[in-house]
């Protein structure tokens, strides 16, 4: 059955296909394609739209963000494959470094191969000589850069697994979280979670600190303090509950 152009079901399929061919190029494995498909059963029940909560959330990380001294974009195989323009623009916009950072091997060749693709778009990023550790990680995904996110004061994650997430937050990070599953471990351990696609988020993340890029530190600080992270989840929960 041919989809309308209109519907939303198109931007899920452009999606799969960017991701098809990070599989086919080596940046995305065969594990992404599943963390994927479980984003995308949520997405459906969120009606493949940003909803008034996402935004709200999606303000507060913009404003964390531009309150940082250094903010940086973590970005996997798949966010690369999904959004890595969107990344770059919310970098400018922020003074956000990038750095790619896996977990499923070949580590080395694929921080490599996410370092090309951006540099593809002209932007440099870390991840290529991750020498330091964050404790509490045993895997690959422990190695960071020095001047990245080893020394950053807020790491903003995405289709990130909790494990990761936890572990930041535990190394002192203030943690952004983009996952559409309210309920994950990282959702739950975040400062900020964004209950909604990569694909919508960082865009409307970018659009938000656009506006806020001259505000004052004080009503920066406003905004950051009163978001309720947990009320925040609650009300992505009970729009998934509506429509499942
Ligand atoms: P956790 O370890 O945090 O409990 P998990 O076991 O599901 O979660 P992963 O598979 O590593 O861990 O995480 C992938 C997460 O990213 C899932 O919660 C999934 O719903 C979410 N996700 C997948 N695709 C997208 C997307 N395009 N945008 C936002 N979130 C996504």
């Amino acid at each position: 059955m041919k989809i309308p152009a209109s519907h939303p079901r198109r931007a899920s399929l452009g999606q799969r296909h960017a991701l098809e061919k990070g599989l086919k190029i080596g940046i995305v494995t065969p594990t992404g394609m599943i963390a994927f498909g479980r984003g995308e059963a949520f997405d459906y029940l969120l009606g493949e739209k940003t909803s008034a909560c996402a935004k709200q959330a999606c303000q507060a990380g913009a404003a964390l963000l531009l309150l940082s001294k250094k903010p940086v974009l973590s970005v996997n195989g798949n966010a690369t494959m999904l959004c890595a323009k969107d990344a770059i623009k919310l970098a400018k916009i922020t003074g956000a470094q990038i750095e790619a950072n896996v977990f499923y091997p070949p580590v080395k060749k694929r921080r490599q191969l996410i370092a090309r693709h951006f540099e593809n778009f002209g932007k440099k990023i870390l991840g290529k000589n991750a020498a330091k550790k964050i404790t509490g990680l045993s895997s690959n995904r422990g190695m960071v850069e020095e001047r990245g996110i080893f020394s950053a004061d807020t790491v903003l994650v995405m289709i990130e697994d909790g494990d990761r997430t936890q572990a930041l937050r535990k190394n002192g990070k203030k943690i952004i979280a983009i996952d559409l599953n309210p309920k994950s471990r990282t959702a739950q351990s975040a400062h900020v979670t964004i209950v909604d696609n990569v694909v919508r988020a960082l865009p409307e993340i970018a659009r938000q600190a656009h506006k806020l890029r001259n505000t004052n530190t004080e009503e920066l600080e406003k905004i950051v303090s009163a978001f309720d992270n947990w009320k925040n989840l609650e009300e992505s929960l009970a729009l998934i509950k509506k429509r499942a």
